[in-house]
This record gives structure tokens, sequence and C-alpha cells, in this order.
């Protein structure tokens, strides 16, 4: 971690006219117009901070939606191969920038299905349990839905998961996850751990693990290594190649901005792509598409290489589109930039919230720049709920977590200096 991070020692003023002075500066500012804006009952734009629940619709959504229409109206069925952008190939606009989205190599990367979903067809190819090894390894509170699917691919293969799943936990009176204790963990049980699967950010918490320390001490033991990057993806800066990451998953509708229910984005290293005798569960999609149109004449399954080959049904285009739409911005923006302006804007948000409030707000997220992205969880000790009408009443969206957590996401594409200064205000003014 480098010390000369300027959000270890914020050169940050409490004040208004700083706020306004960083948004001046700030080389990003522009791409906050190129994004649809909620607005008020009375009509200004929302402080939109829910960027890690729901991104924001980037105007170019609607054109792009409307060509596809159009070309659907235009050429029927020919638009597959005729097309401005031919659905048949559509996927493959996503090969080179939706892997550098993850620091992957071109084609380790394929936009299909939704996240469970592919956690699911992931863990169909990659759990695969023995006698002695069998456990899977998550985070205690993950995300409900990573809970359910990993229980259940348990089960699905005959193991209890009272006995086989392992959940990482914080030590007493602490809310977040030391590496240093993940990786013992790791180390004491690895021989018997199959499948290691947590998020690269946890959603409650904010804290971004220490992935590439966690997977090599997990393959070192022979375990696999999945990472769900649902809060991760378009907010951390992430080298998953490098990392020798096995698969990764993620959906594109939080910091991707790609709408709800967006189509999710799966990775798995080339080194798999390349291995056909994997066993997946196959669809005419994830088959060598030379051949796919020779249909019944053909009838065994050909594996496309890289993450491709784990596609099943050809992708719905309208729910595809918008990615296309959201992943230009990042290309444009760029990932590092926009990780530089998130640690500034995160960085001011904790500096705002501790310099007057301590007592009031203990923010749970971690500390150091390299543990957590763009979001603040904040445990709020006094009238939680009172503060966070008051929130929503000055025109805040962000969320509220029960008992006493509300979650602040600035994002550095569309949020200001401005808005993370009026929410601290909102947030420390509030009495109940
Ligand atoms: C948002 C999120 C999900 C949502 O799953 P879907 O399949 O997209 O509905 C799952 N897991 C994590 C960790 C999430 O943050």
């Amino acid at each position: 971690m480098s010390t000369s991070d300027p959000t270890l020692s914020p050169p940050f003023e409490a004040s208004e006219p700083f706020a306004k002075r960083m948004d001046a500066e700030d080389g990003l500012a522009g791409f906050r117009d190129r994004f649809l804006i909620p607005a008020t009952d009375a009509g200004s734009p929302v402080i939109y901070l829910a960027g890690n629940s729901l991104g924001l619709q980037p105007k170019s959504v609607q054109q792009y939606l409307n060509e596809e229409l159009d070309d659907w109206a235009t050429h029927g069925v020919e638009g597959h191969f005729r097309g401005r952008r031919p659905w048949y190939s559509y996927h493959e606009m996503f090969r080179e920038s939706g892997a550098r989205l993850v620091g992957a190599e071109p084609g380790e990367v394929v936009m299909m299905n939704s996240l469970t979903v592919n956690l699911h067809l992931m863990m169909a190819t990659f759990y695969r349990p023995t006698a002695d090894r069998y456990k899977i390894v998550i985070e205690d509170g993950a995300f409900p839905s990573d809970t359910y699917a990993v229980k259940s691919q348990l089960r699905w293969h005959g193991h209890d998961p009272a006995d086989g799943l392992i959940l990482l936990q914080p030590r007493p009176g602490e809310h977040t996850l030391r590496t240093d204790d993940v990786i013992d963990l790791i180390d004491e049980q690895g021989h018997e751990i199959a499948l290691v699967i947590p998020a690269g950010v946890n959603f409650r918490t904010g804290q971004f693990f220490d992935i590439a320390s966690i997977t090599a001490a997990a393959k070192k033991q022979g375990c696999t290594v999945g990472w769900d990057l649902a809060h991760a993806v378009g907010n951390v800066p992430l080298s998953l190649h490098e990392w020798d990451v096995d698969f990764a998953v993620w959906c594109n509708y939080k910091y991707m901005n790609s709408g709800p229910g967006a189509i999710a984005g799966c990775y798995v290293h080339e080194r798999h792509g390349r291995n056909f005798d994997l066993p997946r569960f196959a669809g005419w999609w994830g088959n060598d598409p030379d051949e796919r149109f020779k249909m019944h004449l053909l009838p065994e399954f050909t594996p496309r290489e890289g993450a491709d080959g784990w596609q099943i049904s050809n992708p719905p285009i309208f729910s595809l589109t918008p990615v296309k739409a959201s992943i230009e911005l990042f290309e444009e923006a760029t990932l590092p930039k926009l990780r530089e302006k998130s640690q500034r804007m995160t960085g001011f948000l904790r500096f705002l919230l501790e310099g007057h409030q301590s007592k009031v707000f203990e923010i749970i997220t971690p500390r150091a720049p390299a543990e957590h992205g763009c979001q603040l969880s904040i445990l709020v000790h006094d009238h939680p709920k009172e503060r966070f009408a008051a929130l929503e009443k000055a025109g805040v969206i962000c969320d509220f977590r029960e008992p006493n957590v509300i979650r602040a996401a600035p994002v550095p594409l569309y949020n200001s200096f401005m808005d993370v200064w009026r929410f601290a205000q909102v947030l420390a003014d509030a009495t109940g």
C-alpha cells in the first residue's frame, strides 16, 4: 500500500467552497452529464449515492436500444448477421473491453445470464467435491443469493452445509476480516477445502479483500478459487489473470450502470478455457460458432475456446445493449482515473463524517485505501432512522440496513464532491 496516498493524510477541508473547488478541478466531472439523474419532487437532481445497488442510466442507452429495435424491424431474423451490431456475434463486442474491466486476457470474459445463474454454472464445472475435499469457503454475512447458491450446491452433491460450509468471520468486536486470519484458516483447513468463493468487495461492509493473497494461499493448498465481483467490478482495480483466479462472476447493474437485471459477467482463466474435457452444462451458444448452425447435423457439442464456451442460450440483445453503452464510458474514463477520484471522494466523505460527529457515526468499512472501494458503511449510534428519514427528505438516495447501517457510495462517474458535502451535512444535522 502506498503511503503517499493522499487519502491517508487527507488534504481536505470541511467546507462547501472546498467541495466546489474539488469539482471544478475534477477532470472526470463531465461524465456526470452523460447520465440521467433522477429528480426530487421539487425538480432538482437527487443526491444519488446508491450506485452500489443500481447504477444510473447512461444517456446513450436509449439510442442504442432504439437502434436494436430498428434493426429488428428492418431486418427481422437477418439482423443476426446484417444488423449494425450483428446479434450472432453480439457478445464478442465485450471480448476486449470486458476483459479490461477485470484485468483478464481477451477470451477470458463473457457477458451472459445473471450473476447467480453464472455462479451455479461455474460451480457445475469447478466445484468437484471428493470424499476428502468437499468444503466451500465464503465470508460470513455474504450476500444471501451466494449463501443460498453455495448451500444448494453442497446439498446437490450430498453434503450437509452444516459440515461443508466454512464461513470466514471477523474477530469478536470487529466488523471486517483480517487477511492474515483468512490465510491462516486456509492454511489449516485447506486440505478439506474444494472451493474458496468469497465476494471481492463485501456488500454490507464495503471491505475490499486482498484477492491476490487469498487466492495465492488457497491455490497453494490445492483449492479452486472463484470470486463474486458484484460489488467490485467497475469499482476497484482487478487483475484476475495475473492473480491466477480460476473463475469469477459479477452483475452489471451496480457500478456497471447497465440497468435492472442486466446481463452479467463471467471470467474463466484461459487455462480452463482451453480444457475441453472440463464437465460443463452445455447449450448451443457455447458451441463453436462455425458449426452452431449445422444444428441437428452435428449433435455433438464442441465447446468454443475460452469463457464463451460456457454460454448456453443466445443472449437477450436488449438486456445486453446497455452493457455496451456503459462499458464505453468506462473505456473513455479509464479505471485508474476513476479509482483515483473514487478514493478522493470516499476519503472526503470519511473526513467529513469523522471530523464532526465522531460519537454518532462509526464507519465499519476499512480505513486503508487498498481495502475499500466507493462505499462507506456507516453505523449510526444515535437516531439512525430519523437521520435516514432526513436524508430522504433532503433528496438523498442511499440505503439503510436494519438496525442502524447506512450505506453510501459516491460513484466517480456521476457523483460530485458537492453530493458528498451535502450528504454529510444532512446526516450530521438531523437530530431526529
Ligand atoms: C447484487 C448481488 C447479487 C445479486 O444476484 P443476481 O443473480 O444478480 O440477482 C448476488 N451476489 C452478490 C454478492 C451481490 O452483490
